[in-house]
């Protein structure tokens, strides 16, 4: 079974990226960024593929709606679903030796803007020359993951130091400014353990974008606990419990997102 939705994950993450702008967005101007929207796939076509998932029944919106996936999978919205433009470039292929941790280095104050704040993430970064969104995964403040650049492509920066090799997880949010939402950390916690699983790397080795260049990127709050052992402890201590990043589009991711914008938390 796990190495059934591992496959079906690796064949799904086809595009992705890297690379951490933290710090050199000027963030605040999201604003300024519009609205992908008539790039973006509706609904209604984009999903199918099929790639999805495990989770449930497409018909019932509601079930998906938990924050807290089931202990074996850990739900990635995929790109159509949070509204990702298309990849504009190539990416370059490398292999997973090393996990890096950052922050998009804009606050988020309100759950409800996180997918907005990836588009315009994802906007920007490709408005550099970048070809996708920089990093491969991000999560929000409710501990949401989406799917960024395919894992197994390169991601980019905007910092002094070559992404080759390195897993990049990005939290959302400004961690010199606010604090780190425990759902958040829950979820980075899970994702790291399955990093260092997959990738054979070791938890004490997980580092924030700061130790590898010159950045505040994660932010204190987030850099903390990764510089002083907890979260290679906490990632320790669920190490057995396998679960993996599967995901999910179609439907259920539709409705996820569409949730996540309307909570307004
Ligand atoms: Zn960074």
């Amino acid at each position: 079974m796990s190495s059934m939705s591992r496959r079906r994950f690796l064949t799904l993450m086809v595009a992705g990226l890297g690379a951490a702008a933290c710090g050199t967005q000027s963030d605040g101007t999201a604003t300024t960024v519009a609205p992908t929207a008539s790039s973006i796939p509706p609904p209604t076509t984009a999903p199918t593929t099929s790639t999805t998932a495990p989770v449930t029944s497409t018909t019932s919106s509601t079930t998906t709606t938990s924050a807290m996936p089931p202990p074996e999978q850990i739900d990635v919205i995929c790109k159509e679903a949070w509204g990702a433009l298309p990849v504009a470039g190539d990416f370059t292929p490398h292999a997973i030796d090393r996990i890096t941790i950052h922050h998009t280095a804009v606050l988020l104050e309100e759950n409800a803007l996180a997918p907005a704040r990836l588009r315009q993430h994802q906007a920007f970064h490709q408005s550099r020359g970048w070809p996708d969104l920089a990093y491969h995964f991000m999560i929000d403040a409710a501990g949401n993951v989406y799917e960024g650049r395919p894992v197994d492509a390169v991601g980019d920066t905007g910092t002094d130091y070559d992404p080759t090799g390195h897993l990049l997880i990005c939290c959302e949010g400004n961690f010199d400014e606010q604090e780190l939402p425990p759902p958040q950390y829950e979820t980075l916690i899970q994702m790291v353990a399955w990093g260092a699983a997959q990738y054979g790397v070791a938890p004490a080795s997980v580092q924030g974008h700061r130790d590898v260049a010159a950045t505040n990127c994660p932010g204190d709050r987030l850099y903390g606990p990764i510089a002083d052992g907890t979260l290679a402890g906490d990632v320790a201590a669920v190490l057995g419990e396998d679960r993996e990043p599967t995901v999910i589009c179609g439907e259920a991711a539709f409705d996820r997102v569409a949730e996540i914008e309307g909570s307004g938390a």
